[in-house]
Formats: C-alpha cells, sequence, structure tokens
C-alpha cells in the first residue's frame, strides 16, 4: 500500500530534498531511506561470520583469526554493515554533524538485533560514553543515537546512567592493539554500583579490535553484570 503524504511533508522535501544516509546524494522524492545506487551496493552483513566478535569472514569456520587468539570479556556481538561499505557515511555521522543518520542506522542495527536481544534475554542497551567534553564539541554521542533508536523499535531500554567516560582517551584509530587497551585503561567509570541487570548490550558505532568493548565489559562485571553482548553499526572483515 503507498503511503500518504501530508502537504506539510512534501514542502518540507521541496525545500530541503532528503539526502541519502550512505552517499549522500538527493534522493529522488521519498522513494526510501537509501538511494537506488546504495540499495545496490550496500548489503547488511550476512554469511559467514565469526561466532563471537561477528566479523565476516572468507571461509566458513567457527571463530575469526583475532577471536582465536585474544579472550574477549564480553559473550558474543554482532554488527549490522561492513565497515568499508558505509565509512563516508560513518564519518559524516560521526564528525560532520549529521546526526539524522541515526534513524536509519538505528533501524538497521534493531532490525539485525531482534532475534539476539530475545536469544540474549537482554535486559538494557549501554551506549559506549563519551566524554562530556567531546560531546559539547560535537553536540551529540553517535552511540547514545544509535541506542535511542534500538531501544524504540526493540523496547530494551537504554542505560546512560551506569556508565561514564573518566577521561578523555586519545582516538582508538590512531594506535595499535597494545597502547588501544592502555588507552583504554580507566577510560571508564562506573556511576551505579549496584546496578541488579543480568544481561546487557553495549552498543557503539564501529567495531575494530574489540578494545572498547572489552574495556567497559571489565567495568560492568564490577557493576555485578553478568553477560555483556555488544551491537555495532559497523565492522572490518576478519581473516
Ligand atoms: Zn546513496
Ligand atoms: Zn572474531
Amino acid at each position: 500500500m503507498k503511503k500518504k503524504y501530508r502537504i506539510s511533508e512534501i514542502v518540507l522535501d521541496l525545500m530541503f530534498p532528503p539526502r541519502c544516509p550512505l552517499c549522500d546524494h538527493v534522493i529522488e522524492f521519498r522513494k526510501g531511506d537509501i538511494c537506488g545506487e546504495c540499495v545496490k551496493r550496500v548489503k547488511p552483513i550476512s554469511g559467514s561470520v565469526c561466532m563471537k566478535c561477528g566479523k565476516p569472514l572468507e571461509e566458513e569456520k567457527e571463530y575469526c583469526f583475532d577471536c582465536k587468539t585474544k579472550k574477549h570479556l564480553y559473550v558474543q556481538g554482532i554488527s549490522a554493515f561492513e565497515y568499508r561499505d558505509i565509512a563516508a557515511s560513518i564519518y559524516r555521522f560521526k564528525y560532520g554533524g549529521r546526526q539524522e543518520y541515526a534513524a536509519f542506522f538505528g533501524r538497521c542495527m534493531a532490525r539485525k538485533l531482534e532475534k539476539k536481544i530475545k536469544q540474549w534475554k537482554a535486559e538494557a542497551l549501554v551506549p559506549v560514553p563519551v566524554h562530556p567534553s567531546r560531546k559539547r564539541e560535537r553536540g551529540y554521542n553517535q552511540a547514545e543515537l544509535l541506542a535511542k533508536e534500538i531501544a524504540v523499535r526493540t523496547g530494551v531500554p537504554m542505560r546512560c546512567d551506569i556508565v561514564a567516560r573518566s577521561k578523555k582517551t586519545m582516538p582508538q584509530k590512531s594506535l595499535d592493539g597494545v597502547q588501544r587497551q592502555n588507552n583504554l585503561k580507566k577510560a571508564f567509570k562506573i556511576l551505579k554500583n549496584d546496578v541488579k541487570l543480568n544481561t546487557i548490550v553495549i552498543i557503539d558505532d564501529i567495531y575494530t579490535t574489540g578494545s572498547t568493548v572489552d574495556a567497559m565489559a571489565a567495568i560492568l562485571r564490577t557493576a555485578g553484570v553478568k553477560n555483556i553482548y555488544y551491537a555495532a553499526l559497523a565492522i572490518g572483515r576478519g581473516q
């Protein structure tokens, strides 16, 4: 059935034509969330993935090289897209003020998470916090925007009152594995000591080595959370 549009929506579209959140080109009049080219080009992750971190794998096997060699503190995680497919879009979302992308990205993550959230018995979504000064600079925390969208669609509440960023860390992407871990030590602090939650899902935009999720998982465990999962918007390819 075709959706009916109000005059105000049509006028708004003419004044501010909707842009594709993936390629930033103007979308022809209300054809959908993303443009036709991106529908063809960008697909959510499917096929063989690492059973631990959810990285797409070239061949059918249980775990990626990373997860075979490293012990993670979370139980399992999934991501919606491959990073290389949406890298430019994530950059605009994080640094270019395009917070409106959260609606589309959050919806994609919620779709991906639906079954898992039931399977995991998730009680809360906890976005990776940013330092207040960084949030002021950017005007928002993109992980929080994603978690908010997922919460609306899955009914699992978002909790921002459990963990906070205790110091401003270096951007993770400029560091190697060991530096990343050191950089994140004491990066988070617990705001609530007895949170009375068994199972939570950490929400982030990008999963790279897992050190951010592990650092959060470590501190959430000290607050009594037993099972920690994660969901990210994008992830790299595994070996
Ligand atoms: Zn597009
Ligand atoms: Zn893995």
